[in-house]
């Protein structure tokens, strides 16, 4: 399949990160230490944190690149198939003859549980070509980067990016207590709760916590954080202070992806319009809503006129 030409003003991202396929059984409960359980139905749904923050990005009208690594196998291909029909280019994403395609198995059971087991597999063998993505980056707005594949790969990446002159967006997602050297290469610092408190070193529950939290991870040399706070929306923390930005209301079914929704629509907002972050923050928020009243990750990642159609975010609020 050829993919179009992007114009001149189509936003340009590149994601490096993690590709999984999620095996999702619903159960009625979750089996104890040596029970067999019949399962009620199983899902191969297209996931990972880069796949969908990718996803997010294109079905913000971006063009994506995605580096990442699948193996030699039936989910490898699927997952290729399946970027390549939202429009992401997938020339960088590798294919590992060693480790199987990544793999979360996600059970479910009838109170709305989740128990997830993830198997990096071929994730784990992501080499970043430093020369060739400071290269592919020279024209790109942003680098988003997670931390679903090896940290040493995401640090070449930051690198890559200082050299072409690119900004960097990093979800340090799941929470690792690194240290990395590069936190002044970072543009956007994007963390949930957990996340926060793990690099601040301080409680992130309210929003007003996550305030503080953002500001001490802008003095490590962050220009701009925000901290997603689920249903009660995110703060979005620069030089010009903190601001709550609420959630709209929404009936939530599946909140897998949110945070890879929000992520991909600010991003491809900061690249129409890097100014205003509170505009893209308020995107984001919009996106996020729109993707937990669906199931599955990849499949309840909104269009961009979904979104702007889709549920407003009430207000926001000075901290
Ligand atoms: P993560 O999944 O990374 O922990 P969050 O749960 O904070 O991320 O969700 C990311 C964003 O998605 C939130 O900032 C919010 O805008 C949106 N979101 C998540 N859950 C809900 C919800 N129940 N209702 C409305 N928006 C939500």
């Amino acid at each position: 399949m050829t993919l179009p030409t992007p114009s001149a003003d189509t936003p340009r991202i590149v994601v490096l990160g993690s590709l999984n396929m999620d095996l999702v059984l619903r159960v009625p409960h979750a089996p104890a230490a040596g029970e067999t359980l019949q399962g009620r139905s199983i899902h191969h749904i297209p996931g990972g944190k880069g796949g969908n923050q990718a996803v997010g990005c294109a079905r913000q009208g971006a063009h994506v690149r995605l580096v990442g690594c699948v193996g030699d196998d039936g989910d490898g291909r699927a997952l290729r198939e399946a970027l390549t029909r939202d429009g992401i280019d997938t020339t960088a994403v590798a294919i590992d003859a060693t480790e199987p395609t990544g793999t979360a198995l996600v059970m479910v059971d009838d109170a709305g549980q989740n128990r997830i087991v993830v198997v990096a597999g071929a994730n784990a063998r992501v080499v970043v070509d430093e020369d060739a993505l400071a290269r592919a980056l020279s024209d790109a707005d942003f680098l988003i980067a997670q931390f679903e594949t090896p940290i040493a790969q995401v640090e070449r990446a930051l690198h890559a990016a200082r050299r072409g002159g690119c900004k960097v967006l990093l979800n340090p997602s799941p929470a690792q207590p690194v240290d990395i050297a590069g936190w002044p290469l970072i543009d956007t610092l994007v963390v949930n709760e957990v996340e926060a408190a793990m690099l601040s070193g301080l409680a992130a529950d309210s929003p007003g916590e996550a305030a503080a939290a953002g500001r001490a991870l802008r003095r490590l040399g962050v220009a701009r954080v925000v901290v997603t706070l689920g249903s009660r929306g995110a703060v979005a923390i620069d030089a010009n202070g903190a601001r709550h930005h609420m959630a709209p209301k929404v009936t939530a079914v599946d909140t897998t992806a949110a945070g890879d929704t929000f992520l991909g629509a600010l991003a491809v907002a900061l690249a129409r319009d890097d100014a205003d972050f509170d505009a893209a923050v308020r995107l984001g928020i919009r996106a996020g809503a729109l993707c937990v009243t669906r199931p599955g990750a990849q499949p309840s990642i909104p269009w961009r006129d979904d979104v702007l159609r889709g549920p407003l975010p009430p207000d926001w609020i000075v901290l």
